[in-house]
């Protein structure tokens, strides 16, 4: 995690030989400073139930990128307590996700956060080119790797088709937007069948566009909002 509680209760980041408690669970944490990770606070002792056991290079950096008050925010509701990855500016908690995880979470959190959205970890699939898009020639649709054929272009939108060999299909479960990070580009999934197919189609955004509506700053309305999700199960 980034922040810690500290003895009064405070939001703390880590620092060397810095002494703080868990803010989900209560465990005592040690910092971690190293020159390669963001610096975060893991658990002393190994735990089972807390979220925050743990967690990916990935998850600590998209994290970091939030303010302190809108960074791993405690949500209490209906006596349940959970840790928002981060909160945009409007409220809309949105979580990272790069673990593996279950249908049945995926529904419980959007269930308990109700307004939010899912940023997925892609990475992996799109460098091995698991993850690769499609280009329409002539009526028929070809692999092209690593190059972002736009298959329908309007003022506001660029729809991309892409396949997807061996996709997470727990992301079937998701009703609220699903963001796919590829690296350089994010994906706003708008449509996924990975059963019989592997395919799906979304509008791709540079990164830069995610990282200035985590920031608060203004961006084109039309970038990351005006979407009609379509979903085909
Ligand atoms: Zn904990």
């Amino acid at each position: 995690m980034i922040y810690a509680k500290d003895l009064d209760g405070k939001k703390i980041t880590a620092s060397p030989n810095g002494k703080a408690t868990c803010p989900y669970c209560n465990s005592e944490l040690i910092a971690k400073c190293g020159h390669i990770n963001i610096h975060h606070w893991a658990h002393k002792v190994k735990v089972n139930e807390c979220p925050f056991k743990q967690e990916s290079a990935w998850h600590l950096k998209w994290k970091s990128l939030f303010p302190k008050e809108r960074c791993e925010v405690r949500i209490e509701k209906n006596g349940k307590v959970k840790i928002a990855d981060g909160v945009l500016p409007n409220g809309k908690v949105v979580e990272f996700q790069n673990s593996p995880i279950s249908w049945d979470e995926i529904k419980e959190r959007e269930a308990f956060y109700d307004n939010m959205c899912w940023v997925f970890n892609c990475r992996e699939p799109y460098k091995e080119e698991r993850f690769y898009f499609l280009e329409r020639k002539k009526g028929f649709w070809y692999y092209q790797s690593k190059v972002h054929p736009e298959i329908n272009h309007n003022e506001h939108q660029k729809y991309f088709c892409f396949k997807w060999k061996h996709a997470r299909k727990s992301i079937m479960a998701c009703e609220k937007p699903v963001y796919l990070d590829l690296g350089e580009d994010i994906l706003r999934l708008i449509y996924l069948e990975p059963r019989k197919y592997h395919s799906g189609v979304g509008v791709l955004r540079p990164k830069e566009d995610l990282h200035n509506y985590i920031l608060g700053k203004r961006i084109e309305k039309t970038k990351f909002q005006n979407y009609s999700v379509v979903h085909h199960r």
